[in-house]
């Protein structure tokens, strides 16, 4: 970053040179630094933004992204927005076992003993919202079913909602 700026004042001062502009004073190290300060945090807000946009769908895309890397079989979701796949937050799992409990083909350990989704469609959709409840960290999120029609669907569904 600062190779990068280092780069653009130095164009600068090239731009200026070449347009005949007299030489300033110096810039002091304190309007530099804010300058680099500004651009950079516009940089950070200008990505996160990328990412949140479309109703924060692309930072759901970019977790997808990440869990495909450990499961390749979750599915995406559908364009019209009615189906949202579930998540786990890995890295805060206290590893207390309950998910497992629950669903060991929807749950797995890593290596580290952290869970992760192992097949989101090895179970009811009851099975991620129960975990999600039972979860000592919080950290499951069950989504939203792609079917809808199963017994009890919209009571599921409700009760799975505060954890999305
Ligand atoms: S219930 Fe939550 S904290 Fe416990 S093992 Fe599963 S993901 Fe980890």
């Amino acid at each position: 970053m600062v190779h990068s700026c280092e780069e653009r004042r130095d164009f600068w001062v090239m731009l200026k040179a070449i347009a005949g502009v007299k030489a300033e004073k110096a810039t002091p190290v304190e309007d530099l630094e804010n300058k680099i300060r500004t651009e950079v945090v516009g940089r950070i807000a200008k990505g996160l933004m990328k990412l949140a946009g479309d109703n924060g769908m692309g930072i759901m895309d970019l977790t997808l992204e990440e869990s495909k890397k450990e499961n390749p079989n979750i599915p995406a979701p559908s364009p019209n927005g009615e189906y949202l796949a579930p998540w786990l937050e890995t890295d805060f799992c206290t590893s207390c076992d309950e998910c497992i409990k629950i669903n060991p083909n929807i749950f797995a350990y890593n290596n580290d003993k952290k869970a992760y989704i192992k097949d989101p469609n090895a179970g009811p959709y009851s099975d991620l919202v129960k975990a999600a409840e039972k979860c000592t960290a919080g950290v499951i999120h069950p989504g939203l079913p792609a079917d809808k029609n199963g017994p009890d669907m919209e009571k599921w569904i409700k009760r799975g909602e505060k954890f999305n």
